[in-house]
C-alpha cells in the first residue's frame, strides 16, 4: 500500500513591501517589487576550489535545502548566474580565472567569500595564495569561519537576500558604483 500524501502545511509567503492595500490589490514602488523578485530568485554560481566547497555542498542538500531561499538552482555559467560563492583557497594563478569568471556575469551581480580562505587567504600566508578575493573582484558578503557551518553560509546568503531586496535600481548608474568599478579597472 502506498504511503499517504504528506502536505506541507507550514507554507510562509514572502512579506508583502511596503505599500498601499486594499480590496484585491496592493500597490508599491517599481523598486521595491524589483527586489523583492531579484531577492527570492538568486542563480548562484559556485565557484569552490577546497574544503569550504564542500561545506557549500552540504548546503545545497537536503537538510539544509538552499532551495529554500529561491536559490536553488545552480548554474555553471556565469552568463545566467548572478550570485558568484567563491568557497575555498584561492592561488593567485586562479585570480585572473576569477575575474574573467565575475566579469562575464551580467549586472546586476552579487559576491560572497565563504570562509578565512577566499575573504583573507585564511591560514596561507604565503607568497602563492591570494591573500583575499578583493583584490581581484568586489565582494558584497564575507563569510568567517575554517570552515564556516552551513548555518553560517546561510547567513552569509541571507544577509545577501537584503542588500539585494534594499538596492535602489539607481545603485549600478551612480557615480559611486563606478568608483569601485574603476578601481577594479572594469569598465
Ligand atoms: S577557510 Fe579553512 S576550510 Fe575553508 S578552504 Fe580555507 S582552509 Fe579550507
Amino acid at each position: 500500500m502506498g504511503r499517504p500524501v504528506q502536505y506541507n502545511t507550514k507554507i510562509k509567503m514572502v512579506e508583502i513591501p511596503e505599500g498601499y492595500s486594499g480590496a484585491g490589490f496592493h500597490a508599491t514602488s517599481f523598486d521595491k517589487v524589483v527586489g523583492l523578485a531579484r531577492k527570492n530568485s538568486l542563480w548562484p554560481l559556485p565557484f569552490a576550489t577546497s574544503c569550504c566547497g564542500i561545506e557549500f555542498m552540504a548546503t545545497m542538500g537536503s537538510n539544509y535545502d538552499l532551495g529554500r531561499f529561491g536559490a536553488e538552482r545552480m548554474g555553471f555559467t556565469p552568463r545566467q548566474c548572478d550570485m558568484l560563492l567563491v568557497a575555498g583557497t584561492i592561488a593567485k594563478k586562479m585570480g585572473p580565472i576569477l575575474r574573467q569568471v565575475y566579469l562575464q556575469m551580467a549586472e546586476p551581480r552579487w559576491v560572497i567569500a565563504i570562509g578565512a580562505c577566499a575573504s583573507s587567504g585564511g591560514i596561507f600566508d604565503s607568497y602563492p595564495v591570494l591573500q583575499g578575493i578583493d583584490q581581484v573582484i568586489p565582494v558584497d558578503v564575507y563569510v568567517p569561519g575554517c570552515p564556516p557551518r552551513p548555518e553560517g553560509i546561510l547567513d552569509g546568503i541571507l544577509k545577501l537576500q537584503d542588500l539585494v531586496q534594499n538596492e535602489s535600481l539607481r545603485r549600478r548608474n551612480s557615480d559611486q558604483y563606478k568608483a569601485l568599478m574603476d578601481s577594479y579597472a572594469i569598465q
